[in-house]
């Protein structure tokens, strides 16, 4: 008798009972054990290192669960602009980073003309460096320019598969379809793209679980970025309980069985849900760790939840730190530009 994790690995795949019942904790050494062996297989011991940056936080959504919603008057907002960024990027490289990740919330000041001329600046200035935008929902036209301009990963989570469970984490002003448009717009343009949910959201049962996986696995992304829930006192689901960190490390292995080559970060809400959040992600299948560049004045104002880390160091202080972290956790930071190893789908190399 093979067991379920055996079984997922042979067949990446299962049916829905089967991944329930690990998604309920079965067999959860064996699978998060099995997560770290894949990784491996595919991945030996490096960790892949993204430099976040994030350049806004102002926000026109109002996602229920977010602390830079629209609606959260209570915010301290900021923008950087060009220079600003630059400069960051210039830390990053010096500290060794070749992917620079820029992140904020859809602020309209970032016109296609802004935004296109600061993914030119940092590609003429860093042309061996990689440029993952997430920055929302926005046209197809607009995703192209980005591209051209040298974008080449985007990230962007598509928060809940299920129709119903979205509309209860988002106003009805937001729609899946057009998350979904946005991703497919993005994959045809070319980028290598992440997508993702949160673990544990208000309302989230097993089953939207699974059709999130369902989800990943149609839309094939190169990068899946999971993280726990974690409440914000200045939104609407200020008293909703927090996502668990068992569940996300399970979902970690999983994915990891499913999705041998993806890109999977261990993130920063991992790592504040649990002292050791990173390396346990790290250890469940993750190979990617998201330091933050952001300029240490602006860090504590971009606040999606409650009590993030790696708000009061500087930027060489978090790359340090975490690559302590990784170390002591049994693996090793490479500072390559980090693409995506293979892509499941045509098994060629991209
Ligand atoms: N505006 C961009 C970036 C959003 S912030 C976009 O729409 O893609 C990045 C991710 O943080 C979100 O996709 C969401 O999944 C996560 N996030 C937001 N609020 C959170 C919270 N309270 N707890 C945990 N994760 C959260």
């Amino acid at each position: 008798m093979s067991t379920i994790t055996e079984r997922l690995k042979q067949h990446r795949d299962l049916p829905d009972e089967d991944l329930l019942r690990l998604l309920e904790g079965q067999e959860e050494e064996t699978l998060i054990a099995e997560g770290d062996k894949v990784r491996r297989e595919n991945y030996g011991d490096a960790v892949y290192v993204r430099g976040l940056i994030e350049f806004s936080s102002f926000c026109r959504n109002d996602c229920y669960y977010c602390g830079i919603r629209r609606s959260n008057r209570k915010a301290d907002r900021y923008r950087l602009d060009r220079e600003t960024i630059l400069s960051c990027c210039r830390e990053g490289y010096g500290l060794g980073y070749r992917t620079f990740v820029l992140q904020g919330g859809e602020d309209p000041y970032y016109t296609d003309q802004v935004l296109t001329g600061i993914v030119e600046a940092i590609h003429r200035e860093f042309p061996d460096c990689a440029i993952t935008l997430s920055a929302g929902e926005r046209t197809t036209e607009s995703y192209r320019k980005l591209f051209e301009a040298g974008a080449r990963r985007y990230l962007l989570r598509h928060e809940a598969a299920d129709p119903d469970l979205y509309r209860m984490l988002h106003p009805a002003g937001m729609r899946l379809d057009n998350r979904i448009r946005c991703l497919r717009d993005l994959k045809e343009i070319g980028y290598q793209v992440g997508s993702g949910f949160m673990v544990g959201a208000p309302g989230q049962t097993g089953e939207h679980l699974i059709r999130d996986i369902r989800f990943l696995q149609e839309l094939e992304p190169d990068m899946i970025g999971i993280g726990p829930y974690l409440r914000h006192e200045n939104t609407p689901f200020r008293d909703r309980e927090d996502g668990s960190m068992q569940l996300t490390l399970r979902l970690i292995a999983i994915l990891r069985l499913i999705f041998p080559w993806a890109l999977i970060p261990s993130t920063t809400a991992l790592g504040t849900i649990h002292p050791s959040g990173r390396e346990l992600g790290l250890q469940a299948g993750a190979n990617v760790v998201m330091p933050n560049l952001s300029p240490v004045e602006v860090r504590e104002k971009y606040e999606l939840y409650d009590n993030k880390i790696c708000t009061g160091e500087e930027s060489a202080q978090c790359r340090s730190c975490l690559e302590a972290r990784v170390f002591a956790a049994g693996y090793r930071i490479v500072t390559d530009i980090g693409d995506v190893k293979k892509n499941r789908a045509s098994g060629h190399d991209l």
